[in-house]
């Protein structure tokens, strides 16, 4: 039986359960059957991991731009410091 996520409308509680026959869950929380599907735990999971490389990527991408502008600012302060000094 596939494990689904769920979202209580009540409570807003999210938990995982097993699909029934009767395709319902009830929240661990408040044990209103009121509740909401969401994506699959699976579905979730991959979109996660390709979010988190794309993610990665531009986070590498951003670092490169950063120690640049690092290395600009530490350039700037050095001469900044040295014409005060002078
Ligand atoms: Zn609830």
């Amino acid at each position: 039986m596939p494990i689904y996520d769920f979202q209580c409308a009540q409570c807003g509680k999210r938990f995982e359960a097993l699909v029934r026959v009767d395709h319902s869950a009830e929240c661990p929380a408040c044990k209103a059957t009121d509740v909401k599907r969401l994506f699959s735990s699976l579905a979730a999971i991959s979109t996660q991991k390709t979010r988190s490389v794309s993610h990665g990527q531009a986070r590498a991408k951003g670092m490169a731009i950063k120690k640049e502008k690092d290395h600009a600012h530490a350039e700037y302060m050095r001469n900044h410091i040295r014409d005060h000094h002078s």
